[in-house]
């Protein structure tokens, strides 16, 4: 027997028990964003490799291990996308639409990071983003944060996710703080694993995300970002954790918050959750006014977002918030006869344009009674329309109730649209 070809490692299918979930959750999407305005983009899933080694920085684990980069036929070095801020940020430079202009824009699809895989951390992965451009006030922060906080709200999980906030400052105010960092590691170095030496110099600020216990121990009395903030960094985050109040959305200030890409400045954010075990952050973001210039456009303050949407679908299924409809038909159309066949499968189709929002099902592979109906219970409808000679010649229809006990029914035409009306 051939070999069976299996998925690549930490690639999933979405099977058709799970896509009911899975559109739950992107419609919840779908509709929030559109409460605030926001515009959808769709950029490639393949850019060439240099966008995100200028955006993402050289010295984080997405560039350094994670990212699929390969040479295409022409020899130029292409990688599949990690992440989409950077793409939309190409886009929008690309077409001229965030010099000197407010946008809002989202998207939605996958990502791919060759990660190890584990529950919640996959090699192709599925994100949910938010960036808006143009908009230096702390508002725009507050806006998306607030945005994600109605989602939330939208699916039920307030009570299980808190937000974390932190400042990162501009870039002089950094520059100052990683001096005095380094001056801090160089004293402990005893207790920083490989990765940390390696990153002291080059990226000191990654260091504090270390989860390694006995680098974390010296974290504690490292320096602090805030005490190297200047006037206008500190009026924005009190501006937004003013907001924030405001708009009643609880938040911890987490001063080790430092986020795995190098492009944020000022506001840095995520939303945590218990229920999910170790990969616990559903959605980081913040704001990175540097990053359009970097890319080759003008000046422009961007700030955003990203939530992985299978974190949030495994939360949906883990704290069992919503019940799905796993059946995708409600009227399955059974026949008696190769006449009443052929005629029930244009009747079908009348139906559909009459009811538009009905799904309806033909059975089309034959059969006795018997048969027809055990696929018409297996494909979760709520009535089966019978049509046999009978049926035909007084242009009538039988009416079986599935899940609900009640007769069958006999009826004209007629009264069949107003009870499909009804359904
Ligand atoms: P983590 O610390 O969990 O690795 P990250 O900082 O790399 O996350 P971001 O790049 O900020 O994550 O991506 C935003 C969101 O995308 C994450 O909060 C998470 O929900 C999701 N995400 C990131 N990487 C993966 C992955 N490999 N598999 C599934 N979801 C992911
Ligand atoms: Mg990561």
């Amino acid at each position: 027997m051939a070999k069976n070809i299996q998925a690549i490692r930490g690639m999933n299918d979405c099977l058709p028990t799970q896509t009911p979930l899975w559109q739950f959750a992107e419609q919840a999407v779908r509709n929030t964003v559109a409460s605030y305005g926001y515009s959808e983009i769709r950029t490639p899933v393949v850019e060439s490799t240099e966008l995100f080694k200028r955006s993402i920085g050289e010295v984080t684990d997405i560039i350094e291990k994670e990212m699929y980069t390969f040479d295409d036929r022409n020899g130029d070095s292409l990688s599949l996308r990690p992440e989409g801020t950077a793409c939309v940020v190409r886009a929008g430079n690309q077409h001229g639409l965030l010099y000197n202009q407010e946008q809002r824009f989202w998207y939605m699809g996958p990502m791919f990071r060759h990660e190890r895989p584990q529950k919640g951390r996959y090699r192709q992965f599925h994100q949910f983003g938010v960036e808006v451009y143009g908009i230096s006030d702390a508002h725009a922060d507050a806006e998306v944060l607030m945005m994600s906080a109605h989602l939330w709200n939208k699916l039920g999980m307030t009570e299980h996710v808190r937000l974390e906030i932190n400042t990162l400052g501009d870039n002089e105010e950094r520059a100052l703080y990683r001096d005095a960092l380094i001056a801090y590691f160089e004293q402990h170095t005893e207790s920083l694993d490989d990765d940390a030496k390696r990153r002291m110099y080059t990226n000191p600020l990654r260091v504090l995300d270390s989860k390694n216990p006995q680098v974390q121990s010296i974290l504690g009395d490292a320096p602090k970002l805030s005490e190297y903030l200047g006037e206008d960094s500190k009026k924005h985050f009190e501006k937004l954790c003013e907001l924030l109040t405001l708009a009643g959305i609880q938040y911890e200030v987490n001063e080790r918050l430092v986020r795995g890409l190098d492009y944020y400045n000022r506001t840095v954010f995520e939303w945590v959750t218990d229920s999910l075990g170790a990969q616990g952050t559903v959605l980081a973001g913040g704001r990175y006014d540097g990053l359009v210039e970097q890319l080759g456009g003008k000046a422009t303050p961007a700030v955003g977002f990203a939530m992985g949407i299978e974190r949030l679908v495994l939360m949906l299924e883990t704290l069992e918030l919503v019940e799905t409809d796993l059946s995708s038909v409600d009227v399955y159309v059974c026949a008696m006869g190769d006449d009443a066949q052929n005629q029930s499968l244009i009747i079908s189709e009348t139906l559909r344009k009459q009811h538009s929002d009905l799904r309806i099902m033909k059975h089309n592979s034959g059969g006795n009674f018997k048969k027809q109906m055990k696929k018409a219970d297996q494909s979760g409808a709520k009535i089966v329309l019978l049509f046999g000679d009978n049926e035909l010649e007084q242009g009538s229809v039988t009416v079986k109730y599935l899940r609900e006990d009640k007769p069958q029914l006999t009826i004209s035409m007629q009264e069949l649209s107003t009870l499909l009306e009804e359904l």
